[in-house]
Formats: structure tokens, C-alpha cells, sequence
């Protein structure tokens, strides 16, 4: 559907029954516009928000940003993140501001119980939903959709989008900082297999409009907090448990590890990628005790072994081949890991 689609706007993705200029039309008639994402928003979720955000109000546009939850803190410097209404801080203003759109952009994500506790009143919005996501098999909720699970990010789903809205040279500094962290944070920094040449000629169309690249890394990735580091460096050295006959390696924080190291939403980012990046480990699982009974699951792979179907059929999840999520209820950690202790000849069975 977007082959056709280069930087100059020779194509338009199709959303559902419409194309991206009937699209825009209909935007422009739009009195009240809002934007929203998924729950535990990660930098494509809050990068597809405010980068669509600030696009839209290029164009004379304002909408409102409503996210379920606050991301992590490492992400704080993105230009309008102080304009975000969060529904579980202001249920009622975040439900007001649904309730009377005409338009909900629900963005990066493929399901509605994907928003959490803001599922219901998002359902029950009167506003037309209009979906760009690039997760599996949307479920039927979307108004409009423009879908593609071959993309690394949402955010290069929507340049594709506003490319076909002629806009491509309209893009303001902070649209492009927006759009850049959330293709670069969706493909480890532009190394996963999703990455393709159009995803660098989305790049180098930043680049050539004087788009700051350097300073977005250094803002992202070189602000750590030593409590971060220490936390990260101890669960490598404490906490690793290896199944080398299976290429498989589960890192354990409990509430205990989290509050000795003052932990903060967003301070376990990346730790997942680190067990994957061991020799020998072709899936990595990170767990996090969220609260007593209650665990976290970041899940990554390379090749060919699905963390998407794992992460479906045992731990309430779900995301992509190669990165997804879950949660685990009702057991402690150490129950947890003799959980896959025990499970992984079944997991690897071939
Ligand atoms: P992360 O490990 O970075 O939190 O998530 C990796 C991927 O899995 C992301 O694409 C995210 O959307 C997806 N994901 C994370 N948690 C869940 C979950 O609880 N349910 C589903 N369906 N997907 C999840
Ligand atoms: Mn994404």
C-alpha cells in the first residue's frame, strides 16, 4: 500500500475508503481534534502524538494531546509535552475533551484495551477514530485506518500520511524532532530489520530541513541518572538468569531491587535489548515487579522465534515478532522464573 509512496508525494496511503487528501479535507472541517496513544506511551506513542500535534497546528489545526499514562522521564524534553492531558491524572478533563471531538487520532496502537483504563470512555466517544499503527491485525474499532505492520514505527506511518497531504516541506522544527525520536526509538536507533531505504529517505528529508539529529540522541540517551545506570548495571551482574541450551535469558527486578535504586518509570528502558545483546541469547525477557502480584514483561528476539505469540498465549500480551509485552499475575518473581524454567522445553519445542 506504500510502495508507491516517496518524498515528493507521488502517492497518497489509502486509509479506509479514502484517500489521504480526502482525508485532509476532512480534517480541515473538523472543529475539535484530538490525538491519543497507548497506555505506558513509549517514544514512537508520544513522538506520533505531539509530532502530529505540532504538524497539525503548522497547519492552523490545534487538537488536544490525550494520553492514558505518563511516559518515561527520558523523553521529558520533547517539544509540548507539558500540553498533554493525562486521563489517569484528569479522567474527567481527558473524557470532556473525547466526548466532544469530532475526530480521535488513536495512534500506535491496534486494539482498544490497549488504552487501558481509558478504554470505555474512548469507546464511547461519538468521535470518528481514525488509526495509524503499525501492529498486527487491527481490531475493528477504527473509523479510518492506515495500517502496515512491515513499518518500524507509527511515526514513519505518518509522514507516508502527510506526504500525501502535500505537506512534506511544511514540517516545522518540532514536528521533525517529534516524527525522528519515534522512528529512531521503534528501531533501536535505525538497526532493527524494519528498517528500509524509505525509512532513510525519511531521515535524510529531516536532515536536509536542518533537523538537529545529534541533539535529539544526546537529549534521549546521554541524560541517564546515575540511579538508572546503577540499576541497569546491577540487574546485568545480580539478577540474569541464563538458559544457554535454549538461548533464552530472563532479568528479574523485584519492588525491593526498584526502590533501593529509586527507580522511575522508564529507568528499566533498554535493559531487555542489553540481555538480548549477550552472545549466544536469541530471546531475552525482562521482568518487573510493578507491584506484589504483578509483573512487567519486556520481551525481544532475533530470528525467527515470535515473542508476539509467547507474549499472546502465556502473558496476556501481545506486539510484534521480534518485541513485545505482557504481565504475569499472582506469582513472585522467584515463581516466575521457575515458571520458565519449567515451561521452556514446551516454549522451544519444535
Ligand atoms: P515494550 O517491551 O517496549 O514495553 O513493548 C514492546 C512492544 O510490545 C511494543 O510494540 C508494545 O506496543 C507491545 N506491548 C507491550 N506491552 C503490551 C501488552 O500488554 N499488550 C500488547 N498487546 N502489546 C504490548
Ligand atoms: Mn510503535
Amino acid at each position: 500500500m506504500r510502495e508507491g509512496i516517496n518524498l515528493l508525494g507521488s502517492a497518497s496511503p489509502v486509509m479506509v475508503s479514502a484517500t489521504a487528501l480526502e482525508c485532509w479535507e476532512d480534517m480541515k472541517k473538523s472543529e475539535s481534534v484530538v490525538i491519543t496513544a497507548h497506555r505506558s506511551p513509549d517514544g514512537d506513542a508520544v513522538g506520533a502524538a505531539l509530532g502530529l500535534h505540532h504538524h497539525l497546528k503548522e497547519m492552523g489545526i490545534a487538537t488536544s494531546v490525550v494520553l492514558p499514562d505518563r511516559f518515561p522521564s527520558f523523553l521529558d524534553w520533547i517539544p509540548g509535552t507539558d500540553g498533554i492531558c493525562f486521563y489517569d491524572e484528569n479522567a474527567e478533563k481527558a473524557t470532556q475533551l473525547m466526548h466532544h471531538a469530532d475526530v480521535i487520532w488513536c495512534l500506535d496502537f491496534n486494539g482498544l484495551d490497549r488504552v487501558g483504563k481509558m478504554e470505555n470512555d474512548l469507546r464511547d466517544s461519538p468521535a470518528k477514530k481514525w488509526v495509524v499503527d503499525h501492529h498486527q491485525l487491527p481490531d475493528d474499532f477504527a473509523d479510518r485506518l492506515l495500517s502496515d505492520s512491515s513499518c518500524g514505527s507509527t511515526c514513519e506511518l505518518l509522514v507516508d500520511l502527510i506526504v500525501g497531504w502535500g505537506q512534506a516541506d511544511a514540517l516545522s522544527d518540532d514536528a521533525m524532532a517529534c516524527l525522528y525520536v519515534g522512528i529512531m526509538t521503534d528501531t533501536g536507533s535505525f538497526r532493527f530489520p524494519s528498517v528500509t531505504a524509505h525509512t532513510h529517505a525519511v531521515l535524510a528529508h529531516f536532515l536536509s530541513r536542518g533537523l538537529d539529529h545529534a541533539r535529539i540522541h544526546q537529549n534521549t540517551f546521554d541524560e541517564q541518572s546515575l540511579n538508572r545506570v546503577q540499576l541497569q548495571g546491577f540487574a546485568m551482574s545480580e539478577r540474569l538468569h541464563l538458559h544457554n541450551e535454549f538461548g533464552l535469558a530472563v532479568v528479574g527486578l523485584g519492588c525491593n531491587d526498584l526502590e533501593r535504586f529509586h527507580y522511575k518509570s522508564g529507568d528499566t528502558e533498554g535493559l531487555v535489548n542489553k540481555v538480548l545483546g549477550l552472545a549466544g541469547v536469541r530471546v531475552a525477557i525482562m521482568a518487573r515487579e510493578a507491584e506484589l502480584g504483578l509483573i512487567k514483561l519486556s520481551l525481544r528476539s532475533v530470528g525467527d522465534f515470535s515473542v508476539r505469540d509467547l507474549a499472546a498465549s502465556e502473558f496476556d500480551g501481545g506486539g510484534h515478532k521480534n518485541a513485545a509485552g505482557g504481565v504475569v499475575r499472582g506469582m513472585t518473581l522467584l515463581e516466575f522464573n521457575d515458571f520458565v524454567s519449567k515451561s521452556l522445553p514446551k516454549w522451544f519445542e519444535t
